[in-house]
């Protein structure tokens, strides 16, 4: 289960996050949606500590994230305590970031070989397992540069897999993509909500969001404006922003 509570984020004198709040049961998936600039990734770089918050907590499965607490007070982690939780958390960006000089089986096994010291042939074995996940098998030896947007992406979710995370965070993961190319893409995503991984999405896709989000939350201005069931959130809702957003993205 992921628990955020009160999460405050500034940039210099603008308010970025004001006491974000949000939960994801354990299995579940939150989509969350918003207008340009309300706080969207900014709250998933805090969430694995790319950022570090000013205000609040983070808990993964009970486990603090970034910080120890000592009598109330938070002390953040040193690096190496952070580099390790945070193989627990997946991470997919828009623009895949794969390592160009690198193949697509060298691409996955890195963490796994230097973080976690697998042996080569073992973490080879396990790129083949999640290329499997990912329908990308024949691919194991290319470099990204002979791949397409939409293979590239399922190359990063595979990568993203391959330190066994907890959480799975996706901040817009076919938006750079060929409308062609988006649906392979939502449907390696679906596939890993229906394996029960746990999943903050960012997305406009709201197809996505009605037909796989358990949840849906919005931010306006870093704040949650709207959270709930996602059949709720999308075809009721209450607060007259989110009313007005929706008609923008259907
Ligand atoms: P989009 O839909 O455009 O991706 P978003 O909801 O993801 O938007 P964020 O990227 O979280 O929004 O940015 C929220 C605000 O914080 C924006 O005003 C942005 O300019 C600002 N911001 C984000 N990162 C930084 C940074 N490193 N330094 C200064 N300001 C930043
Ligand atoms: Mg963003």
């Amino acid at each position: 289960m992921l628990e955020a509570v009160d999460l405050h984020k500034r940039f210099g004198e603008l308010n970025v996050l004001n006491g974000v709040s949000l939960s994801v049961p354990r299995g579940k998936v939150m989509c969350l949606l918003g207008p340009s600039g309300s706080g969207k990734s900014t709250f998933l770089r805090c969430i694995n500590h790319l950022e570090r918050v000013d205000g609040g907590r983070i808990r993964l499965d009970g486990e603090l994230i970034g910080h120890v607490e000592r009598n109330g007070v938070l002390h953040e982690l040193p690096g190496r305590r952070i580099v390790h939780q945070r193989q627990r958390i997946g991470m997919v960006f828009q623009q895949f970031n794969l390592f160009p000089h690198l193949t697509v089986a060298q691409n996955i096994a890195l963490a796994p070989t230097t973080l976690r010291k697998l042996s080569k042939s073992a973490a080879r074995q396990r790129a083949l397992e999640l290329l499997d996940r990912v329908g990308l098998r024949d691919k194991i030896d290319v470099y990204p540069s002979a791949l397409s947007g939409g293979q590239q992406q399922r190359v990063a979710i595979a990568r993203a897999l391959a330190t066994d995370p907890k959480l799975m965070l996706f901040d817009e993961p076919t938006s750079a993509l060929d409308p062609a190319l988006v649906g392979e893409v939502l449907a390696v995503m679906r596939d890993l909500a229906a394996d029960g991984m746990t999943m903050v999405v960012v997305t406009h896709e709201i197809g996505f969001a009605r037909d796989v989000a358990h949840l849906t939350a919005v931010l306006d201005g870093g704040e949650v404006v709207e959270t709930g069931p996602s059949e709720r959130v999308l075809e009721s809702p209450g607060h007259p922003r989110v009313k007005e957003f929706l008609k923008h993205v259907r």
